[in-house]
């Protein structure tokens, strides 16, 4: 084939208007041509009387047409019923939906980050190092930042009134948080310019993430953030009890919701029933530093699986309450509620601040009936370690930590009884054993 197209080049490239010299080129051609064939002829016979068969290569210098090559519509099919797959509808598919604790920045914290990075901006990695892997696993992560990320207007501060740099959120971004919930009792800490910086932030990513609970105005606070994994749309809603006696001034354009504001929660909730497969919602509230969870928090909880929340991660208490599952009324759906999941990090002074855990659920969409469902989950708790005077702050899965570390812990100084057994006796009254990874 390159051969005819080379000759072809060749040919196009001859003068075509010299009727001259027409005659004397066609003599030519054709005394080339049969030189050619004297060529050819005598070559062929030249090596058949030197033994070599060239019946084969001759004659199968063409390409062979197979069936292969035909045309798909020429080849007949043939039908193998064992094979046809019953229906069209695709087998169902499951995503894991990951939920962790409060992300409770104390100055210790950023101020050890900013040492590792040499006074260069923060560096949190040494916190999260033994997590990250179970983060990035996950199909959709979700978060409560619990202190605003406001640096780019304020500098960082501690309690009462946080302020958290900015690489924090970068940190976030690294590990594979898909959803950051921003609606908790430390959402106006920096005014109505800290909830804007924040925004501002999340809004210079260019690949972001769902950054929910405070919104500019009502349209954003409609707008419901929607994170779609394996074709299953995730949607996301954050709320909180109080804002720690602060207020949104009531000329604010901003917006954040409260639980009092039922009417609000329902509306969004039912709307993200009706744009996605899954409802998630992150739930500020509740009391601190208990594992009892109020009456408020369970009537809200069944209200919200009754409109459609389909996993409920509660935060706030610093502390695990109990992980259940609620039945919807309408449809029988079983719902995972955890009431808390402790603090994921945090510089706090007390045991009972250090056990928190990440809440694994996996749901499940069958196509045929278009639902998604509860299928599965487990708990993973984490421990988060510092040494005496809060130094190298870090956080382990329960199954890395041991009783040498436990003995090691800065916290002994306000809880001497800190040991293995002190963590598990958080967490086994609150977590079913059935639902339990304690790594073991
Ligand atoms: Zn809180």
């Amino acid at each position: 084939m390159r051969k005819h197209r080379k000759m072809a080049k060749r040919y196009r490239k001859m003068p075509i208007n010299r009727e001259a010299d027409r005659a004397g080129r066609i003599l030519k051609i054709a005394l080339v041509l049969l030189g050619l064939c004297v060529v050819i002829v005598g070559g062929y016979f030249g090596l058949k009387l030197a033994g070599v068969d060239l019946s084969k290569d001759v004659f199968t210098s063409q390409p062979e047409i197979s069936s292969s090559s035909l045309p798909e519509s020429s080849v007949p099919e043939v039908p193998s019923s064992s094979e046809e797959p019953e229906s069209s509808v695709p087998e169902p598919v499951s995503i894991h939906i990951l939920g962790v604790g409060d992300n409770l920045i104390h100055d210790a914290i950023y101020n050890q980050a900013s040492r590792r990075a040499n006074g260069e901006g923060y560096d949190f990695s040494f916190v999260y190092q033994r997590v990250a892997e179970d983060i990035a696993a996950a199909d959709v992560a979700v978060i409560n930042q619990e202190t605003i990320l406001a640096s780019e207007k304020f500098p960082p501060s501690n309690y009462p009134l946080f302020c958290t740099p900015v690489e924090m959120g970068d940190m976030l971004l690294t590990l594979g948080f898909d959803v950051v919930n921003q609606a908790n009792n430390h959402s106006l800490d920096k005014g109505v310019e800290g909830i804007e910086a924040a925004l501002d932030y999340w809004d210079s990513k260019e690949v972001g993430v769902a950054a929910i609970g405070l919104y500019r105005n009502d349209e954003d606070l409609m707008n419901i953030r929607i994170v779609e994994a394996n074709g299953i749309k995730t949607a996301h809603i954050g709320f909180t009890e109080m804002t720690n006696g602060l207020v949104m001034p009531s000329d604010s354009p901003y917006r954040l919701v409260y639980a009092s504001d039922r009417e609000l929660l329902e509306k969004l909730v039912k709307k993200a029933k009706e744009e996605a497969d899954v409802v998630v919602v992150s739930a500020h509230w509740g009391n601190e530093n208990t594992s009892t969870v109020t009456q408020a928090q369970e009537e809200l909880a069944q209200d919200l699986v009754n409109w459609g929340a389909d996993i409920i991660f509660g935060n706030h208490a610093h502390a695990i309450q109990p992980l259940t599952l609620l039945t919807r009324e309408s449809d029988g759906a079983q719902c995972p509620v955890i009431y808390a999941m402790g603090n994921f990090v945090s510089a706090q002074a007390y045991g009972i601040n250090m056990v928190g855990g990440m809440l694994d659920v996996t749901m499940t969409k069958d196509f045929e009936t278009g639902k998604t469902t509860f299928t599965d989950m487990s708990f993973k708790p984490v421990v988060t370690h510092y040494g005496r005077g809060y130094t190298d702050i870090t956080i382990y899965p329960l199954e890395a930590y041991s009783e040498e570390l436990a003995a090691s812990h800065g916290v002994r100084a306000n809880t001497p009884g800190f040991s293995m057994e002190y963590i598990k006796s958080l967490i086994t009254p609150n977590i079913p054993e059935e639902y339990l990874d304690m790594g073991e």
